[in-house]
């Protein structure tokens, strides 16, 4: 037990749960490094700081295979190796060497310029088992720079035991990966409720507190503490009264899911009996077992990037594809399965997938751009979409949609996939629905234009809170400014439901508003009749949604309309919405 004072650092509350554990700082962030001049008679000894650390980075991808080889035999071997050779390879090392001789650098930048620079040339390289030797490079360069800087190599599979991560911010490949280690909790420094790493946490179930601004300065390795995911808060060296309170909460969260397995087959309906969809929102394949737990119609987005993702740096296969929607269909019978094509870029192996470092990613290519771009990779999407389509209802939806080009150059691919597949003599059906969704303004305004082409819209608010408040979704500086209350928010989406009812078409919403039992409400209200959200929230918002008659929030929804700030909107709405479940959340907190 420790004997340091309790402390608590507040933060966003953004994968409900608590978790009581030790803590594992993580440092996530890239190394910083610089360009130092080295005086001339200082040259052999920074070729002496380079060997030493050679030999520090051998020892440690020595330890980390022994203790890998025990578990995955084999499988890891042939990396380790590689990395092993690399770490003599004259190509390699003398490059470091002569760099240091003639510019005179610091070895972490002769390391760094270097491995930079092979690493590129193996990337445009085009055959894959070269363009991995791309990635080694980078990770051998990494245990090298660790090893200069003094610092020891930390890897996970050397600590015993469940853990909390600690760390400044988290990719969400990397949330994947921990998240499937033994890592109970996470506390990040930077992150808010909509990042992509954040809806990782929620997927698999690990409480979360985002935006403890100085937490890594505070908690070091070992130190125990409470990650409370629903208040947003950090305890750290908790006392007594604070553990009890912890497993009292659990207790009740515990109850409250039973509940809401329990309540799968209750209808979801409003007061005045018009029906609602509640669809799920699956990240990772296992969640479908939850969604049928949960009563989920069908699957309103599955994002299909991580697959990439978790696939990284190799890439699906046609047939690995096929065989997670194939599942997905049998699973959700007879409802559909949406499957949004892959939306990399931004923060989604970005740097993997394109082997560019974009100045603005989140501007840049991303979603169906990347795509569209990459028809090669796309293809065995594409094929693998078409197969399944021929098994189950498969519905397709393009992400980050900004034109018709776009949509009318995806059935040009669907067109040659089909072809492939019928010279193949593979059942296949081009007949799928294909929808788009709408995530920026640009496609709010061509809605009916975009209406046109598909069979439905999805709006997607993550994207277009952001997108429409230039506010980067992940930046806990602007967070307050991240409004989903902001009454041009709600008239975007009042806008696009009515696009929807002209041409006769269905618009579903999947982003986070739509898990918010507060908001919900407000969605059905404007004119939403297919909501797509985390499956364990679905009961909760399924009770608000039966909470609510249609005909009496018609008035107070245009007026919240009409409002000119957030602040008035949610004011409109405390006044017009049944307090049994709970006051509004402010703007402020509500992208939280
Ligand atoms: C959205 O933008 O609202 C959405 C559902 O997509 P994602 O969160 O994956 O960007
Ligand atoms: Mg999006």
């Amino acid at each position: 037990m420790s004997k340091l004072p309790q402390e608590i650092v507040e933060g966003l509350a953004v994968s409900p749960g608590a978790a009581f554990g030790r803590a594992v700082c993580i440092a996530s962030q890239e190394f910083e490094i610089y360009r130092l001049s080295v005086a001339d008679g200082e040259v052999d000894a920074e070729l002496e700081r380079l060997s030493q650390a050679v030999e520090v980075a051998q020892q440690d991808l020595d330890s980390a295979r022994d203790s890998a080889s025990a578990e995955i035999a084999g499988e890891l071997g042939g990396i380790f190796e590689a990395h092993s050779l690399l770490l003599s390879d004259p190509g390699f090392l003398g490059r470091i060497q002569t760099q240091i001789r003639t510019d005179r650098v610091n070895a972490e930048w002769a390391v760094h310029e270097t491995a930079t620079d092979l690493a590129e040339r193996f990337r445009r390289l085009d055959a894959e088992h070269l363009r991995a030797r791309g990635e080694d490079l980078i990770d051998v360069s990494r245990h090298l720079q660790r090893a200069l800087g003094g610092l020891s190599h930390q890897d996970l599979s050397e600590i015993e035991g469940d853990f909390i991560v600690v760390a400044h911010d988290l990719t969400p490949s990397e949330a994947v990966r921990l998240g499937r280690e033994r890592v109970i909790a996470f506390a990040i420094e930077t992150g808010s409720r909509t990042s992509h790493t954040t809806i990782i946490a929620r997927s698999l179930h690990i409480p979360m507190v985002a935006g403890l601004a100085g937490l890594t300065h505070k908690v070091t390795d070992d130190d125990p503490l409470i990650v409370d995911g629903d208040n947003g808060r950090v305890i750290l060296h908790p006392e007594g009264e604070a553990r009890e309170g912890y497993r009292a909460a659990e207790t009740r969260r515990r109850a409250r899911w039973h509940r809401g397995v329990r309540s799968r087959t209750v209808p979801a309906e409003t007061l005045d009996g018009v029906p609602v969809t509640l669809q799920a929102n699956i990240d990772l394949p296992e969640e479908i077992t939850e969604a049928s737990e949960f009563g989920a119609a069908g699957v309103g987005l599955y994002r299909s990037e991580f697959i990439y993702i978790e696939r990284s740096p190799d890439l699906p296969t046609e047939e690995e594809h096929l065989e997670i929607y194939t599942k997905m269909l049998e699973a959700m019978a007879p409802h559909p399965v949406v499957v949004r094509t892959f939306d990399l870029g931004g923060r989604k192996l970005a740097r993997e997938v394109m082997h560019t470092a974009e100045e603005n990613p989140v501007l840049g290519m991303r979603g169906i751009r990347l795509t569209l771009a990459l028809p090669e990779i796309f293809a065995a999407q594409v094929r693998a979409l078409l197969r399944a389509a021929a098994r189950g209802p498969l519905q397709v939806m393009l992400p980050l949609v900004t034109t018709v080009e776009e949509v009318r150059a995806f059935r040009r691919l669907v067109e040659e996939a089909a072809a492939r597949l019928e010279a193949r003599g593979v059942e296949h059906s081009a007949d799928f629905e294909l929808g788009v969704m709408i995530e920026v303004p640009a496609a709010v305004w061509i809605a009916a234009e975009l209406a046109r082409e598909v069979s439905f819209l999805s709006i997607g608010t993550n994207d277009l809170i952001q997108y429409s408040m230039a506010v980067d979704r992940n930046n806990e500086h602007v967070s307050y400014l991240y409004q989903p209350y902001h009454p041009a928010i709600l008239r975007m989406i009042r806008s696009v439901a009515a696009v929807g009812e002209e041409a006769g078409i269905p618009v579903s919403l999947c982003g986070e508003m739509a898990a918010d039992p507060d908001c919900a409400p407000l969605l059905v209200a404007l004119g939403l009749r297919i909501l797509s959200l985390t499956p364990s929230t679905i009961p909760e918002v399924k009770e608000a949604i039966r909470s609510i008659s249609l005909k009496e929030l018609k008035e107070p929804v245009q007026r919240a309309l009409a409002q000119s700030t957030a602040e008035e909107v949610v004011q409109c709405l405390r006044d017009a919405l049944p307090s049994r479940y709970g006051p509004l959340r402010p703007p402020s907190a509500a992208s939280d």
